[in-house]
């Protein structure tokens, strides 16, 4: 397997809006776990006239913080990647705060009940964007501009935020540091989220700036392995399947041998996810529609 060198030493304070680049604030909320990391990194770009992105977890010490950190300027663009429960519902607070207009993709997609076991942060279904937007859309603040890079894969309405100056991508959680994405059916999407990771291979950005962990500098080759990775855990499924069919279960037990207990929810979650992008290339077949119990086959083994 491709080894990812994840970045897990992070400078930060909780309770202080920090100054982290010039143009780039970030405030990080108390809500650390296995999937937040140390918690959500609320980040303020631009001085006097500001946007914030990412607004974080319902946490009304957090949006205090925030706003008193901003008292003497002006929160004119709120502006959200995902509505996962850990980055956008403090947005409605804040707006309600400052009067300023929230933007995003779009609502929450496609949601069944497969998705409410938690594995993850949990979908924001209350959130509605002000201002939808699309891929390649620019957002032109009061000395600042930001251009939408639409990434689904992690959520289908992902979007990464690319300053312009100073030249750096904002990435949500499509690309962190500190973990790989978690990839979560039926909203959360492989092929969507390699196809992701392969358009922001095309990008110049030097650095990252995720909501969870440290930011990351000269990026692309991590970019690289996160891609090699996925398609290694494929080959790793197709592998294990030539020997017999098998479940979600099964292929995780066998694929994540000394996972934290933590994660075996979401490897399963991300393993189904592989499973899917292979069902649509007609390359594996199940009984029904693909899920955690079905029966995994080959098509040619
Ligand atoms: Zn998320």
């Amino acid at each position: 397997m491709t080894m990812i060198f994840h970045l897990k030493e992070h400078e930060f304070v909780y309770g202080k809006l920090e100054s982290v680049a010039p143009g780039i604030r970030r405030l990080t909320a108390r809500n650390p776990s296995a999937f937040t990391f140390h918690g959500t990194g609320t980040y303020v770009i631009g001085q006097g006239q500001v946007a914030v992105i990412d607004p974080g977890p319902l946490d009304s010490d957090h949006i205090q913080t925030l706003v008193e950190g901003l008292s003497a300027e002006t929160v004119t663009h709120i502006l959200v990647t995902h509505c996962h429960l850990d980055h956008s519902p403090a947005a409605r607070e804040l707006k309600a705060h400052t009067g300023a207009l929230t933007y995003g993709f779009g609502p929450h997609g496609e949601m069944t009940k497969g998705e409410s076991e938690p594995v993850e942060e949990g979908a924001d279904l209350d959130f509605m964007p002000d201002v939808r937007c699309a891929h390649g859309d620019v957002i032109n603040g009061l000395g600042w501009r930001v251009e939408c890079v639409h990434t689904p894969g992690h959520t289908s309405n992902h979007l990464c935020f690319a300053l312009d100056d100073p030249s750096a991508l904002f990435t949500g959680d499509h690309i962190m540091a500190w973990s790989t994405t978690v990839v979560i059916p039926p909203d959360g999407n492989m092929t969507d989220y390699i196809t992701s990771l392969e358009k922001i291979t095309r990008r110049t950005e030097p650095t990252y700036w995720p909501t969870h962990g440290p930011p990351l500098r000269e990026p692309l080759p991590y970019v690289h392995s996160l891609i090699r990775h996925r398609q290694e855990r494929i080959q790793q499924i197709i592998q294990q399947l030539t020997k017999t069919p098998q479940t979600v279960p099964e292929l995780v037990a066998a694929l994540y041998q000394g996972l934290d207990t933590r994660l075996t929810g979401a490897a399963g979650r991300s393993t189904l996810a592989s499973l899917i992008h292979l069902h649509d290339l007609g390359q594996v077949s199940c009984d029904s529609q693909p899920d955690l119990n079905s029966q995994f086959t080959l098509t040619h083994p």
